[in-house]
């Protein structure tokens, strides 16, 4: 088991590597990128299917959260597909380190979020944490990246560490909606309920399918008198 995440963790360091040195491969399509074209391709950036949830309000991924937290806006910048690119996209970052992807989509969310009245205000930018296991497994938290390219491009801070995953949680595929809920309550803690009062905090995923780790993260959240909660990911499905 020890050997497995070692060795799974080297590979994924040595492909980070890689892809620091020669990143020329589009995150989306994985075909060589062309002089001037960087971490996604001129034609995958048109190509693939951007929700534009940003601009409606009652947006179907806000009402994903009615009746279960207090959301102000969400969006998504794509629509996730299975064995698609989109789907490819987030693989080559979790699994591939390619944080340039994270990064991009994070500024690109951002050019989104700040074009629009219904984001406003956001103080601060906090990612889904993973739990420490997990972590050490991956050797990187691909949320951070997304993370902090809307901090760079928004102008306010990335949270990253505010708020911890206490537990682990197992593969969730299988359950129902209902249980999937009720099995992330009391899973995430807010560091430090005092420093996120008032603020308007921008929680970020990489991709959101039945909402209820972002739930739980919220409800953690909104403990802190006067806080409120906006939520942005690369994808959802
Ligand atoms: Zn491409």
């Amino acid at each position: 088991m020890i050997k497995k995440s070692v060795s799974h963790s080297i590979h994924a360091s040595i492909d980070g590597l890689l892809n620091l040195v020669f990143p020329e491969y589009c995150g989306a399509c994985n075909k060589s990128l062309s002089k001037g074209e960087k971490v996604i391709c001129i034609s995958c950036r048109f190509k693939l299917p951007k929700t534009n949830y940003h601009l409606v309000a009652d947006n179907t991924l806000v009402r994903l959260f009615w009746g279960k937290t207090k959301v102000n806006a969400a969006t998504s910048y794509y629509h996730f597909g299975k064995g698609e690119k989109v789907q490819n996209l987030i693989h080559n970052l979790k699994y591939h380190q390619r944080t340039d992807i994270g990064q991009l989509i994070g500024e690109l969310l951002a050019f989104q979020i700040m074009s629009t009245d219904l984001f406003s205000g956001i103080d601060i930018v906090i990612p889904v944490p993973l739990h420490e296991s997990r972590l050490r497994q991956r050797g990187f938290n691909q949320c951070d990246s997304i993370a902090d390219g809307l901090s760079k491009e928004l102008g306010v801070p990335s949270g990253s560490g505010l708020l911890r995953r206490i537990a682990a949680t197992t593969t969730q595929t299988k359950k129902q909606r209902h249980e999937r809920h009720l099995n992330m309550e009391g899973v995430f803690q807010s560091k430090d309920v005092i420093c996120l009062q008032g603020k308007h905090v921008l929680l970020v995923d990489d991709v959101i399918t039945t909402g209820a780790t972002l739930v739980a993260c919220a409800e953690e959240i909104l403990k802190s008198k006067g806080a409120q909660v906006s939520i942005c990911a690369i994808a959802c499905a």
